[in-house]
């Protein structure tokens, strides 16, 4: 297993880099107001632009085209993430994660105590 570096290797990198999207996601507000979805978008395109993987963030913003962020409600943005999420993992040839079970990973915890 890759070991964690410092500074950040691309895989630590995108693993710090999921818990805080899911995890921002999670606790984005059920019903935001228009300013907050506008800055969600914002903030989501600015990411696009400067996530520091050069070869990852040009796939994500070549996928955000045609996946227009969902920032409407905090479970319409959850999804949003783990759907792009799932995207990498094809990519990658890992098992994709069910999206349905997107609280029970991110903002409940599994109900065995476990933590992935
Ligand atoms: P990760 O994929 O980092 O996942 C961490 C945990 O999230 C998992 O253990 C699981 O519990 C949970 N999880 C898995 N899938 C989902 C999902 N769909 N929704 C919610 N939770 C989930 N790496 C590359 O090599 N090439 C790329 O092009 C690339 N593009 C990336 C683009 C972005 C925007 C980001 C943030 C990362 C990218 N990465 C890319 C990194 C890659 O996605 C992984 O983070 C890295 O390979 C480490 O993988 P990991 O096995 O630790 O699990």
């Amino acid at each position: 297993a890759a070991k964690y570096g410092c500074p950040a290797d691309s895989l630590a990198l995108g693993r710090g880099t999921w818990r805080l999207l899911h995890t921002m996601a999670a606790y984005y507000p059920d019903q935001p107001s228009s300013q907050q979805q506008q800055d969600m978008r914002s903030f989501i395109t600015l990411f696009s632009k400067f996530y520091p993987c050069p070869p990852c963030a040009e796939d994500f913003r070549e996928w955000l085209k045609t996946n227009t962020p969902k920032v409407d409600s905090r479970s319409g943005l959850s999804q949003w993430f783990c759907e792009a999420h799932n995207e990498v993992n094809k990519k990658l040839q890992k098992p994709l994660f069910d999206c349905k079970r997107i609280n029970e990973r991110w903002l409940d915890g599994w109900a065995d105590g476990s933590c992935d």
